[in-house]
């Protein structure tokens, strides 16, 4: 099997054309058991070497220290917007967020449901092309909160800031697609469509030490103490995606690991960037200093011009380049499935889109 399509959407992403194979095997008979994935129960050995083997990919890809609990839970990353403050949060220690966005925003306005929140910067000033910095958390907040990399805007933090507060990580669309250091986070959190796995799937990452200290009477499903203490299995957990992204883990830890998908991940992301950067007609969203590599936001000068090149990019099977509805334009998702050469056919894709009519009044940039 190969897919036909090069898939640049922002979730759910794209996955190895081997990671299908071999779910596809498994949806009609898991390893000779006579059972299919879809049926075999989540109690059987068999499903708990999956989820301990997914458990454990995650613990060595991302170099997780001991002192910390992998969680498989659902509901998406939003659920996570709850969770975090129903859990954390406490009614004389508020939280504090850092506003880089439409995921940040919808993360706040979940936390002020349970708690003081204090917003104490934001880019919304400038339409969320940039990361701020030099803001202050205050001592003895509950907790604070970013988004790693912005996937609707276009921006991701590179430097985290140095805190004793308990940083809880939304980090959906950049987990795995770069090394990070575990031990600086409190709770890291990321619904797995964007790079990790199908939908479906939840992955929490949290040091024990936060948990210990949860004293908020909380509803079992929304306890992280309850998925800990019974092996993300306290109900039936989402066995296929369970599968499928250990699955693509497994493969990502053959290709060479985060650092190898790391230096490709630079490599296709400044591909893109440079043909943007230099092309007459299209621009970058983001700052340079703060450009995401896995989400590219760009657009046209010429706007009116933009679904001729949509519909021109999807006649060549580039598909899932649309920008998000309240942004527009173009976003180009280069998560780690995506390869150098699909990368190389959208650059190829927008060359000859310029080149076919540059002479039929194009609208330029001014220079
Ligand atoms: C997609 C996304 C979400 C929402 O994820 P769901 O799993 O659909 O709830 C939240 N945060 C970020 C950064 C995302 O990219």
């Amino acid at each position: 099997m190969s897919k036909k399509k090069y898939n640049f959407g922002a979730g759910p992403c794209i996955l190895p054309d081997s990671v299908l194979n071999s779910a596809s095997d498994a949806v009609k008979d898991y390893n000779r058991t006579g059972l299919s994935i879809l049926e075999i129960s989540h109690r059987s050995s068999e499903f708990e070497k999956i989820i301990n083997e997914c458990e454990d990919l995650v613990r060595e890809l991302l170099k997780v220290p001991a002192d910390y609990s992998i969680l498989f839970l659902q509901g998406g990353a939003s659920t996570q917007f709850s969770m975090v403050p129903m859990c954390l949060m406490q009614p004389h220690k508020g939280a504090v967020y850092l506003d880089t966005g439409y995921f940040s925003l919808k993360a706040i306005k979940e936390a002020r449901m349970f708690g003081p929140v204090q917003v104490v910067a934001s880019s919304k000033d400038r339409d969320y092309d940039y990361i701020p910095v030099g803001y202050h958390i205050p001592r003895g907040s509950a907790y604070f909160h970013c988004t790693s990399n912005n996937s609707i805007e276009g921006t991701e933090i590179f430097d985290f800031p140095e805190t004793d507060v308990p940083i809880v990580c939304d980090m959906s669309s950049d987990i795995f697609s770069r090394e990070i250091n575990v031990a600086d986070f409190g709770l890291i959190y990321a619904g797995a469509q964007k790079n990790m796995g199908p939908a479906g799937l939840t992955l929490v990452i949290v040091k024990k030490a936060l948990l210990k200290g949860i004293q908020n009477l909380i509803p079992s499903m929304s306890d992280y103490r309850i998925y800990n203490d019974h092996n993300s299995m306290f109900n039936t957990p989402p066995l296929f995606s369970i599968y499928v992204a250990m699955l693509n883990l497994r493969r990502l830890k053959e290709m060479g690991g985060i650092k190898q998908a790391e230096e490709t991940n630079i490599a296709k992301a400044k591909l893109l960037y440079d043909a943007i950067d230099s092309s007459e007609c299209f621009y970058g969203l983001a700052d340079k200093a703060d450009r995401s590599r896995m989400n590219i936001t760009f657009k046209m000068y010429n706007r009116e011009r933009e679904p001729e090149f949509l519909n021109f990019a999807e006649s060549r099977g580039v598909v899932g380049i649309g920008g998000f509805g309240s942004v527009g334009g173009f976003r180009a998702s280069l998560y780690n499935a995506m390869d150098m050469l699909g990368v190389e056919f959208l650059v190829q894709c927008m060359s000859d889109f310029i080149h076919k009519d540059l002479f039929k009044n194009f609208k330029l940039k001014q220079i």
